[in-house]
């Protein structure tokens, strides 16, 4: 049998049926008409910003980076309880514009911004975070066209990683940001073309669950905003410093230590060099603050046995949850936190793996687990589905269509 991931906390059940937030799931899928169907809880998120605010020293800005999960209802509560948000195309930009958030809170990352893209965001105000001299070059032309002062910032491809991530996004040779060193150069040009300098955006690497990891790359990023701003010879008004907090999804997987990432970074901002001593710093994340408040359910529709295993053959699949199929950006196949949601905290009875209903053996949602022995209508429960779930999967692949989306 092989081990599924850790279930988050948070979650209890009552005779026997997962409850998110107090409501059934039996319930969630009959109020929403049918599965699949992706689960998100409010108060989940909210505790987690609470807990993350709690740790961190005071002053520190929150932004959500909403590719992690652009889900309408969701960006509504993220907007009373963030600080900002970081998107990355113009279709995010209508996203949190529909959800009734202020484009003054949104920067606008991401390598291969179209003509048109830069000219939605900067005719709404929001902060272009350029990834090329050239991308600057072009947001200044639009600018003027436009008659609007741009709000530019600067993505830095910093000198160093972040170190365990499970995605880099810096150190060495990347599409995204510009070179450290010829950062400096480019404030100027910023500057002397009539810009609102708004700062520098360093953003390390993804899902890293060692504090120590976080706490180097943070002291790094201090660092190299300190130096580049000195450099510049501008003051620096923003910084943001990046995220990477990750959430545990395998089996073996600790939670990241965020009180020793807030007390260390609490101890570097008392002795923060001169040149940042007027910057506004925030941090950005996405998973970390959604990831485990989502929930996605399908129900087991046959069950069959083949050369002596056990399939549970399920209405969804990697086409909505395409990470816990093990093809998003993980090179071994482990299991994701799964469970039979109607049958929930009852003892192991059998190995089996859950699958999909796409012609494909990629679409495996737990490869030889041990689970109750479940049947056809049971709910099965795929944890850990809040952030790159419905968004950041294959929809379309083979027409069965989007998943149902809720948020309580
Ligand atoms: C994807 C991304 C994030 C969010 O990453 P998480 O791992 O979900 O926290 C933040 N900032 C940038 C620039 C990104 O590309």
């Amino acid at each position: 049998m092989k081990p599924l991931g850790p279930i988050p906390h948070g979650f209890s059940a009552m005779d026997g049926i997962l409850q998110i937030g107090y409501h059934p799931v039996t319930a969630l899928v009959a109020a929403a008409g049918a599965t699949p169907l992706f689960v998100y809880s409010r108060q989940m998120v909210v505790a987690r910003i609470a807990a993350l605010r709690a740790a961190m020293p005071a002053g520190i800005d929150i932004h959500y980076a909403v590719k992690a999960n652009p889900y309408e209802p969701l960006l509504r509560v993220m907007s009373e309880y963030v600080d900002g948000f970081d998107i990355a195309s113009a279709g995010e930009l209508a996203i949190v514009r529909a959800a009734g958030i202020d484009p003054g809170r949104v920067s606008f990352a991401g390598p291969g911004k179209r003509d048109d893209e830069l000219t939605a965001a900067l005719t709404a105000g929001v902060t272009i975070n350029l990834e090329s001299e050239a991308e600057a070059e072009r947001a200044l032309g639009i600018a003027t066209e436009i008659d609007v002062t741009p709000r530019l910032a600067i993505r830095v491809n910093p000198d160093f990683e972040l170190k365990g991530s499970g995605m880099k996004m810096g150190g060495g040779a990347k599409p995204f940001g510009i070179d450290a060193e010829r950062v400096p150069a480019l404030i100027r040009r910023l500057i002397a073309a009539g810009a609102a300098w708004r700062g520098l955006h360093i953003f390390a690497g993804s899902q890293a669950l060692s504090a120590d990891a976080i706490i180097e790359a943070q002291g790094h990023t201090l660092d190299l905003a300190a130096r580049l701003t000195r450099e510049s010879g501008a003051a620096l008004p923003r910084l943001n410093l990046g995220g990477g907090f990750g959430i545990p999804y395998f089996p073996g997987d600790e939670p990241l230590d965020l009180a020793a990432v807030g007390a260390a970074l609490a101890a570097r901002l008392v002795a923060l060099p001169a040149e940042l001593a007027g910057t506004q710093l925030c941090l950005e994340l996405g998973r970390f603050l959604v990831g485990e408040a989502g929930v996605y359910l399908t129900r087991i529709i046959d069950r069959k046995a083949s050369h002596g295993e056990v399939f549970l053959i399920t209405d969804g699949g990697l086409h909505h949850q395409l990470a816990a199929s093990g093809n998003f950006g993980t090179v071994v196949r482990r299991n994701y936190p799964v469970a039979i949601a109607t049958r929930f905290g009852a003892p192991v009875e059998e190995e089996a793996s859950v699958v999909g209903c796409l012609c494909t053996p990629l679409d495996r949602l737990a490869d030889k687990a041990g689970f109750p022995r479940a049947e056809v209508g049971d709910l099965v429960a795929v944890f850990c589905a809040g952030a790159y779930g419905a968004s950041a999967s294959p929809a379309q692949f083979l027409g069965h269509g989007p998943a149902r989306e809720m948020l309580v």
